[in-house]
């Protein structure tokens, strides 16, 4: 099973990556974290990215493609993978096609998860991180305790990221429906992708999902 989660931010393709990773044993891939894996082991690709990231400046096309082709090489994802966040843009989505492709591991399925524009800011704008170990909670569905300590790790660092907060999701969204929305045509013409509706329970969703990919 080889599959790349789409769509905008916030629609909840981190859950559901991490619902098909346990369902299938395959490894959830975003770029984030193999990023941060890199710079943690001090790789070159990863002192390489810390530069620009230090510089203020976006990691570029030509080095996210080098990470991801040689993660995507691991012997783990022999069984397939799931990539999340990745591609963002159509050079990154034709340099995917022709290295999966090459390894013999060509992507199989796109699926894009689609909830309306009100209901992600409504979503995005609710959610709250611990700073120490990473725990999300949500104002609306899942709060975090009103002594303010976190559940896992027992802090008091509770805050809203600035990810989330509502103009920097209104920037989120710009710089999505000019880079990457556009992938999506690009991948219905190949024949890839599958649509499915991402603005109800969490648990129904990965099962539409799986009826669509198996
Ligand atoms: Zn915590």
């Amino acid at each position: 099973m080889r599959l790349i989660l789409f769509g905008a931010p916030g629609v909840g393709k981190g859950v559901q990556g991490n619902l098909l990773k346990e369902k299938y044993n395959i490894p959830k891939i975003s770029t984030g974290d193999i990023l941060r894996d890199n710079i943690k082991n001090d790789t070159p690709e990863g002192k390489e990215a810390k530069e620009y990231m230090n510089s203020g400046k976006l990691v570029p096309d030509s080095l996210i493609n080098s990470i991801v082709e040689k993660r995507l090489r691991n012997e783990d994802c022999k069984n397939g993978f799931i990539l999340d966040g990745y591609p963002r843009t159509v050079p990154q989505a034709e340099f995917l096609i022709e290295v999966s492709n090459k390894m013999d591991r060509g992507i199989e399925k796109v699926i894009s998860i689609e909830v309306e524009k009100d209901l992600i800011v409504k979503r995005l704008s609710s959610r709250r991180v611990c700073l120490s170990c990473g725990e999300v909670y949500n104002m609306l569905t899942d709060p975090p305790p009103e002594n303010g300590v976190c559940r896992t790790c027992g802090e008091k660092k509770i805050i809203q990221r600035d990810d989330d907060k509502p103009e920097t999701i209104e920037k989120r969204f710009e710089v999505y429906n000019k880079d990457t929305h556009p992938l999506k045509e690009f991948y219905n013409n190949k024949g890839l992708l599958v649509e499915v509706d991402g603005s109800g329970d969490i648990n129904e969703i990965h099962k539409n999902i799986i009826s669509l990919i198996e």
